[in-house]
């Protein structure tokens, strides 16, 4: 029987819906919209794309959006002028530099400088150490939203054997420890790994956050599990088009075949990211007034 297709897009949507909902609730409440400062260095082509549809989706969502844009050649010191400002700043909630940076910046001294209460990227190593103690902080959207989904699909994961493929910062390491912190027997796999697809066997849940087009195969997967595809890769185009296809880590024709419930590429995780990113300034937001959100509202 085929897969269950797991539709990020749809509960993504839903998602910013309630989001909008209690920011509305915010700004009656505070007297002001929650805020989300987006600073871009550079003239990157993607992360230009990937600003500007921040913005549209945070104000969309009801909140107000503050954007920095700065020069290629802008020096460490005057970003980090920027932070401190943006820190200090009232109106803001979150911060969210958008990375990668010009080769000449510091990226880790740059996240550094972001004060904890506003990262809702949760790329501060203290909210990389509140994650990892269970205290509330914030986590990296793209985890967060994968588990969201696995929550919504399988309820309660105590016990289930996850294996996450990937161990990067902003991924795989964040997506074991909320897996953890729910009480899943959890495998971190890597480049070095020995034997990938007999581990990635042993999953009830897969999160597969490699950056390698469609390399987890069906014959991987074991009968019924859930599968989490957070790769985005474009394929070589095929004669006759400019652009090759969009695909994830996961051969998705073949493991439809196998596993319970899989997320597709496009329409999967994608669009949970921005959707969490919603949610953590509205939750900053919220705390930084020193309002409680409603219980279980997010
Ligand atoms: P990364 O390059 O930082 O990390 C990749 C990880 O994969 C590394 O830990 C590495 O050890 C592991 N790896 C590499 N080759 C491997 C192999 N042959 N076998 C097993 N493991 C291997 O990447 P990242 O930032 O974690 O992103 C991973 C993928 O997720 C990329 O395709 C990226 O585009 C995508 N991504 C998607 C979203 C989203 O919003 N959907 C967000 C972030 C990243």
């Amino acid at each position: 029987m085929a897969a269950d297709i797991i539709d990020g897009k749809a509960f993504a949507a839903g998602l910013r819906e309630t989001v909008g909902v209690h920011a509305a609730a915010f700004a009656e409440r505070a007297g002001r919209k929650a805020g989300l400062a987006v600073v871009l260095v550079g003239e990157d082509p993607a992360s230009q794309v990937y600003v500007r549809s921040k913005h549209r989706a945070t104000v969309e969502a009801g909140m107000e959006s503050f954007e920095h844009r700065l020069p290629a050649d802008t020096a460490e010191a005057a970003l980090l002028a920027l932070v401190e400002r943006l820190n200090a700043d009232p109106a803001v909630d979150g911060i969210l530099v958008q990375l990668p940076l010009p080769g000449h910046l510091d990226e880790q001294a740059v996240i550094a400088a972001i004060s904890p209460d506003k990262d809702v990227d949760g790329f501060h190593v203290t909210n990389a150490g509140r994650l990892a103690v269970g205290q509330d902080g914030f986590v990296p959207c793209t985890p967060l939203g994968c588990m969201m989904l696995l929550s919504d699909r399988l309820g309660d994961l105590s016990g289930l054997e996850a294996v996450v493929i990937g161990r990067s910062n902003i991924v795989g390491k964040p997506m074991a420890q909320l897996l953890l912190g729910a009480n899943a027997t959890v495998t971190i796999a890597h480049s070095r790994t020995k034997d990938l697809p007999g581990v990635v066997r042993r999953a009830d849940i897969v999160v597969a956050a490699v950056g390698r087009a469609e390399m987890v195969k069906a014959d991987w997967l074991k009968p019924g599990a859930t599968v989490i595809d957070v790769g985005i890769n474009r394929l070589p185009p095929v004669p006759g088009s400019d652009k090759g296809r969009l695909v994830g880590d996961v051969d998705f024709a073949g493991a439809r075949d196998v596993a319970g419930a899989i997320t597709p590429v496009p329409g999967g995780v994608g669009p949970m990211t921005i959707a969490v990113l919603l949610r953590n300034t509205l939750v900053a937001a919220y705390r930084n007034e020193g309002l409680d959100l409603p219980e279980g509202a997010l």
